[in-house]
């Protein structure tokens, strides 16, 4: 049955012992690319939050609320790309962390409400691009609007993944790997800073969230378990204590530090 399964999990390929699953946006970049772009190329900032507000009150869905903020920008989509490389840094630990991770045989996956083209760009950027090609990235994409093409003025837009209200529910990718039997199932670690991370997050085993933001206020609220970390350092850190056995991923779930 094997072979049925690795088809359908890419992330079991090699047979890790540990999978590393991670938001991208606020989590291993410093900003939210798609917050800067709706900010300074887009309809602004006031209107933004006034969408997030709109969805944390149940007015509207963030599927809805993010295609609105999308939908204000018209710079040409290589262009937002050129803007974002010159705008968005990245966590400083990820680096480190990804080579740790593959000399280790911990796939990372990233799941991602974001584009995936701007993705793989922001990754090729720091890490190089054959290195983010090695990468699985579970995310939204950009198309063409009619008659356009994505490289000019208004040309593009974004695809969700699926039909959530989310626009990507990010669980739906780790729940086959959750579910797997005890003697095949890998540890299943997450990263992530925000509320589209919770429902992921609680089909993994520990929960690393950003401090500060809101995903540790709706992890306490929810009680889920959770480590917070500044940056990717500490999570290799903690990551290489229970890869080594010096603690399960109980005792690192330790809340706010
Ligand atoms: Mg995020």
């Amino acid at each position: 049955m094997g072979s049925t399964i690795d088809l359908a999990l890419p992330a079991l390929k090699t047979k890790p012992k540990f999978i590393f699953f991670t938001d991208f946006d606020g989590t291993i970049t410093q900003q939210d690319s798609n917050d800067f772009m709706t900010d300074n190329l887009g309809f602004g900032q006031a209107l933004r939050k006034k969408g997030n507000e709109d969805v944390l009150f149940g007015r509207r869905t963030f599927r809805d609320s993010f295609r609105d903020m999308l939908d204000s920008i018209n710079t040409p989509f290589d262009q937002c790309i050129e803007i974002l490389l010159k705008n968005i840094t990245l966590d400083p630990g990820f680096k480190e962390f990804f080579e740790w991770a593959r000399e280790n045989n911990m796939p990372i996956v990233v799941l991602s409400g974001g584009m995936e083209p701007i993705i793989r760009a922001l990754l090729a950027h720091m890490l190089g691009k054959e290195a983010a090609d090695t990468l699985q990235i579970v995310s939204n994409d950009v198309a063409p609007r009619e008659g356009k093409s994505i490289n000019e003025e208004g040309g593009w837009q974004i695809v969700y993944h699926d039909d959530s209200g989310f626009g990507h529910d990010k669980s739906l990718e780790i729940r086959p790997y959750a579910r797997l039997p005890a003697e095949q199932r890998p540890t299943l670690f997450y990263a992530g800073d925000g509320v589209s991370d919770l429902s992921a997050a609680k089909e993994t085993d520990l929960l690393f969230a950003k401090a500060g933001r809101d995903l540790v206020t709706y992890c306490e609220k929810e009680r889920v378990p959770f480590k917070t970390f500044q940056n990717f350092s500490d999570i290799l850190a903690t990551v290489k204590e229970i890869v080594a056995g010096r603690i399960t991923v109980k005792q690192a779930a330790t809340g706010r530090d």
